[in-house]
């Protein structure tokens, strides 16, 4: 058997998988690979899959299959395995990161600090405190910023279009839902019901000043319409780790909106998460052996 890992796993794996057959990163190796191991990078679609003729297996370590033709791949009699608990508690610290950073001017009075600069007038800060948060989403990753959230004091409220109910934030409509929001924090995957759900349309419904905080996908969110939001200051902040693109164009206009807190999609790279990865695709490919 030999193995493609692809993308950046955790550095221990290639010696953990030694004992299934040929471990390569050596992506021109793709047409002999048995199995391929991907996280976002790698795009296994049709012209890919048609390129490895010997492909049984592919393992997306973390959530969304977004960058795999599950369709395609079917059809080839391809199996696709994902690790999506593995990653919850790794997002939702990265949007908890990302939601205190915003109201405490951490990167502001980093820089100015870094500068020489006394930015004290500058960096009025807000508590999380008495705020309510709004989830897009309350699957594992928006669980897990809830707990977050409900122990600094926020009161969490909740718009699932496939849930009803929750033990962990308050369910209501999207309208409502965007109403009664200081912070949004987005949790849900990029389908086609999910395009665009941050648009002109929803941010009017939103209040005056919301932060909205994405460590879902960028594609939910409709760029050009969220820039002018910024700009007016309907939407205060932005603060993101998801993109269209994976890194994005350089004429992506949220890079150059006023704001803006920005990551390059490490939402789900903590060292343990690549470690409880590891694990996972270990037993994948065991079980894929019996
Ligand atoms: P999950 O499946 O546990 O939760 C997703 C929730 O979204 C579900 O409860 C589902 O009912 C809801 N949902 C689906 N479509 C919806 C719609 N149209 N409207 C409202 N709600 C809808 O997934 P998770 O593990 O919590 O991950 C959520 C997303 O986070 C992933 O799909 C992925 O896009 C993203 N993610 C990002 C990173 C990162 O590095 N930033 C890492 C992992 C996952």
């Amino acid at each position: 058997m030999k193995i493609l890992i692809s993308d950046a796993f955790d550095p221990s794996l290639p010696d953990r998988l030694k004992t299934f057959g040929q471990v390569t990163d050596d992506k021109s190796q793709v047409a002999e690979a048995d199995v391929v191991l991907i996280r976002s990078k790698t795009k296994v679609n049709k012209e890919y899959i048609d390129n490895a003729p010997n492909l049984k297996l592919v393992i997306r370590g973390g959530v969304g299959l977004d960058n795999v033709d599950l369709e395609y791949a079917k059809e080839k009699g391809i199996v696709v395995h994902n690790t999506p608990a593995a990653s919850s508690v790794a997002v939702a610290e990265l949007a908890f990161a990302l939601m205190i950073a915003v109201p405490n001017h951490i990167v502001k009075g980093h820089n100015g600090m870094a500068k020489g600069e006394w930015l004290k007038k500058e960096c009025k800060r807000t508590e999380l405190m008495g705020k309510t948060l709004g989830l897009i989403g309350i699957g594992r990753i928006a669980s897990e910023v809830a707990k977050r959230a409900a122990a600094f004091g926020m009161k969490v409220i909740a718009f699932d279009k496939y849930v009803e109910k929750s033990d962990i934030a308050e369910m209501m409509s999207f309208d409502d839902m965007l109403s009664k929001a200081d912070y949004i924090s987005m949790h849900v995957p990029f389908t086609p019901e999910t395009k665009d759900l941050i648009s002109k349309e929803s941010i009017a419904k939103m209040k005056d000043g919301v932060v909205i905080v994405n460590t879902g996908r960028g594609k939910c969110v409709n760029e050009a319409d969220l820039v002018e939001a910024l700009n007016s200051g309907k939407v205060a902040n932005y603060a993101t780790d998801v993109w269209f693109s994976d890194p994005p164009a350089a004429d992506c206009p949220i890079l150059t909106a006023p704001n803006t807190l920005m990551t390059p999609h490490i939402g789900a790279s903590s060292k343990e998460n690549l470690l409880r990865i590891g694990d996972i695709v270990v037993d994948i490919i065991t079980n894929f052996n019996k």
